[in-house]
């Protein structure tokens, strides 16, 4: 997202909404993480005495892959930024700071739900959708185990 410097100064404030492809803003991959939805953005700029202010809000919709169970899942994203920029320049260009606020909000540790019951490590089987048997079988020797070394 661009803005006119001339434009800003004239109108002292100016209001700007815009939809980014997810693509444009992230040229790089990102890990555990991918965005289906436009990436909205709505900003604010004003004139000050010194500097032009830009205050602005983005939402979209994150799509991650658990950390847990490795199933996708969207969580909604809704943050925002501030920044003071150079009144000489003429036009400001929003796209780092609206990337870069949308990267130091992502969840780095992502959970589909906070008591996630993950895979089992021994079959692999999603335990938010199944109890497989595994801990039952292992403990069960585990105490047959303990009978067999004590006698
Ligand atoms: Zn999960
Ligand atoms: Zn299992």
């Amino acid at each position: 997202m661009k803005l006119r410097v001339s434009e800003i100064r004239l109108a002292g404030e100016i209001q700007r909404q815009d939809e980014l492809k997810s693509d444009e803003v992230f040229s790089k991959h990102v890990d555990l993480a991918t965005f289906h939805k436009p990436i909205k953005t709505v900003v604010r700029a004003q004139m000050t005495h010194s500097d032009i202010y830009v205050s602005g809000n983005v939402t979209s919709s994150v799509r991650y892959l658990c950390v847990r169970c490795l199933e996708q899942f969207e969580d909604p994203l809704n943050v925002t930024f501030s920044q003071t920029f150079d009144p000489q320049v003429e036009v400001i260009d929003l796209t780092d700071e609206i990337r870069d606020t949308v990267l130091v909000n992502l969840e780095t540790k992502p959970l589909c739900k906070k008591n996630c019951q993950g895979l089992c490590p021994q079959c692999g089987q999603n335990r938010n959708l199944l109890h497989c048997d595994c801990e039952k079988k292992s403990g069960r020797l585990g105490s047959l185990l303990k009978k067999f070394l004590l006698y």
